[in-house]
């Protein structure tokens, strides 16, 4: 890939916009400038890496199956990755060579279009669980077909209510699935000790994001709204590199420390960003430049759960699994959401997802109306996983947003 940086209008796809943040808009933290450089390099990284002949599988990069990975010496590249910075033609690729329907979620068709470009190249193997999501688990069967060894972890989600008894064996599924993992693939080589190690590392590595959250909201200003997704989406795979992942945390909670107070810290409306993660990188851009920053984060990448280590290390994987209270549709995870939003002191939300995904439509839809109930500010934006330029209407409708949440903020300060 050839890196140059364009001007703010020139930027039409997503590499380009990652790398005007790192070059003209974080030029002031190296941190900052390390994290753009992580995800940049990521799936570049992971097919350098299988073609030396590292163990590389593909997942979905979250922390229960990439703290799996590592512990059995894998690098985990993670499949929602694929398409965000890659080939724009993989959409079409999808919809012409597979005949996915126009109206399924552009991030299947881009994942589904990137492996078949991709074939041979970066890992052939794949791992997913099925609870997941639907479109992904029909899509990942055609592509066993093209040289992938897909390996399906046959799970659903945990119920909230349930006898114990139908809890005790929802785990021991759970585990046996686990096993079943762990012997395709890895057969033997699975060491407790090695992967209580990973849920070790791992719970760290939250607590210093954790950290990082607590700094920037006094200086919200010093790490854009992007690289800030951008360093969330890491938490778990650590873009292949948990060592140097690790040293960009502790060199940004060293930048954030050394600020003074009040530097970075121009008034913002303080917003929370809910749902998917976003591939239409200008939103954050329209976001920070309408005068708002993301303080508040509710995505995919859960870095408020901690594994607990002082039990069977599989054990904690599915407790993991089935305690994660901050996701799906209940009103658990729109009260969760709107505590953190209260600690930073946010006072709108966004609500985003991919079009043509049903299960996170309905999702926003729900908590929209459970937030409307709560007097709080919503704006649901139904984006798009195509590599390529936003439509000009959705960044109107971000901007107006946030500049009304700017100019409420501003009243409060003058009132
Ligand atoms: S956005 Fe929805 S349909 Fe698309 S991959 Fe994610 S869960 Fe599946």
């Amino acid at each position: 890939m050839a890196e140059q940086s364009k001007s703010s209008t020139e930027n039409k796809t997503q590499l380009d916009h990652v790398i005007y943040s790192r070059d003209v808009v974080h030029k002031h933290s190296k941190a900052t400038q390390n994290i753009l450089n992580l995800c940049i390099d990521y799936i570049d990284y992971c097919k350098r890496a299988f073609q030396e002949g590292k163990e590389v599988i593909w997942t979905s990069g979250m922390g229960t199956d990439s703290s799996l990975f590592y512990s059995l010496g894998i690098i985990p590249a993670s499949f929602t990755e694929i398409g965000r910075l890659c080939s724009a033609d993989a959409v079409v690729l999808a919809e012409d060579f597979f005949q996915v329907p126009n109206e399924t979620c552009a991030m299947v068709k881009s994942d589904l279009g990137e492996f078949y470009l991709q074939r041979g190249t970066i890992a052939n193997r794949l791992f997913y669980s099925s609870k997941a999501c639907e479109p992904y688990n029909v899509a990942f069967q055609l592509i066993e077909d093209y040289g992938y060894d897909v390996h399906v972890m046959d799970v659903g989600f945990g119920p909230k209510k349930a006898s114990q008894e139908r809890i005790d064996n929802i785990k021991k599924h759970y585990r046996d699935e686990y096993i079943k993992a762990i012997e395709w693939a890895a057969p033997g080589r699975y060491d407790p000790e090695k992967l209580r190690t990973e849920l070790v590392f791992y719970n760290k590595i939250q607590r210093k994001i954790r950290t990082i959250f607590n700094l920037r909201a006094y200086h919200p200003t010093y790490i854009g709204s992007l690289p800030m997704m951008l360093l969330l989406m890491g938490n778990a795979h650590y873009f292949g590199k948990p060592l140097e992942y690790e040293a960009t945390l502790d060199r940004l909670i060293e930048e954030l420390s050394d600020l003074k107070p009040g530097e970075y810290h121009d008034e913002k409306a303080i917003l929370c960003w809910s749902g998917a993660r976003g591939q239409e990188f200008n939103i954050f851009e329209a976001i920070d430049e309408a005068g708002g920053a993301v303080l508040s984060w509710n995505i995919p990448n859960n870095t408020v759960h901690e594994f607990n280590t002082e039990i069977d290390p599989i054990d904690a994987l599915v407790e993991f699994e089935l305690g994660d209270l901050i996701s799906g549709t209940s009103e658990n995870a729109s009260r969760y959401i709107i505590k953190d939003m209260e600690k930073y002191n946010a006072t709108g939300v966004i609500f985003y997802a991919y079009l043509g995904c049903s299960f996170a439509t309905i999702d926003i839809e729900l908590k929209r109306k459970y937030f409307k109930e709560h007097n709080i500010p919503g704006l649901s934006l139904i984006g798009s996983f195509d590599v390529g330029a936003v439509t000009g209407q959705v960044t109107t409708r971000v901007r107006a947003f946030v500049e009304m949440l700017a100019k409420q903020h501003k009243e409060s300060k003058t009132a």
